[in-house]
């Protein structure tokens, strides 16, 4: 080997690991009624950041723009990094934020389901996206995929990543239940190990029963970890916790879950 193709082979390793390191893969929760650090606002809503094989994704925009803006600052997360949208459904609290990163990226994608309402539409073009119409599950990056259009009220779809270690579902409030949302997972990937499913699980007026079948349910499907935030309710988190033990991870605004 010629002493220059040593050199250019060398710095190109370091090129990708340095590149590797400060993208880690990982669920970098943006908006929350909870939150880990003081420097962050909490409020009412759900969003996060995905890195995942070198592409950063949105999911959810949470309620108030100013409160996004806030959070992604002092997260240090640059919105004109982001490659496309995929929103959850087509609750405020969900979509309210869109105009805090439209703002510094214009033409973002944004997945909206074909079921959202023509004025989430209108309102995401005004702001000078691009809003894109989902009904089917399907694969929008390698390894990275939307459930689809899944049945509630309203309906709802999660993102789906393919790790190394498993599936790794991201619910933004489960209204059409969290068991469901996982069933639609797993109907993209079947037989695939469920390594962790993180977001809102709406659980917040369900009855300790109804939640103890729920946790069944997920046990049976073979769910590994779960990290329930935004509205999953304060007597269903306490029994999630309980049932998954160290397998429970807790989270909200601030968190980074590392995903590979
Ligand atoms: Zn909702
Ligand atoms: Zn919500």
């Amino acid at each position: 080997m010629r002493r220059l193709d040593f050199v250019a082979l060398v710095l190109g390793t370091l090129t990708t690991w340095t590149a590797a390191a400060a993208d880690s893969p990982s669920i970098l929760i943006l908006y929350d009624n909870t939150a880990v650090r003081s420097d962050l606002q909490l409020d009412w809503g759900f969003a996060a950041v995905v890195t995942f094989r070198g592409h950063t994704i949105l999911f959810d925009s949470g309620t108030k723009p100013d409160v996004l803006t806030s959070n992604m600052r002092a997260l240090n997360v640059d919105p004109s990094t982001f490659e496309f949208g995929v929103f959850s459904h087509s609750h405020q609290d969900h979509v309210g934020g869109l105009a805090a990163v439209t703002g510094l990226r214009a033409g973002l994608v944004v997945h909206y389901l074909d079921a959202f309402p023509p004025a989430a539409f209108a309102s995401a073009e005004r702001l000078g996206a691009k809003p894109v119409r989902i009904t089917e599950g399907r694969e929008l990056l390698p390894g990275l995929f939307t459930t689809g259009q899944i049945a509630g009220e309203p309906p709802e779809q999660a993102l789906v990543l393919d790790t190394s270690k498993g599936l790794i579902v991201l619910t933004g409030c489960s209204h059409p239940g969290v068991v469901g949302m996982v069933e639609a997972a797993r109907r993209l990937k079947p037989g695939a190990t469920i390594r962790l499913v993180v977001g809102g699980f709406h659980m917040l007026l369900n009855t300790e029963s109804q939640v103890r079948a729920t946790i069944a349910r997920l046990r049976e499907m073979g769910v590994q970890s779960i990290l329930p935030t935004h509205c999953t309710g304060v007597v269903a988190t306490r029994l999630f916790r309980e049932a998954f033990g160290e397998q429970f991870l807790s989270g909200g605004a601030g968190t980074r879950v590392p995903i590979d």
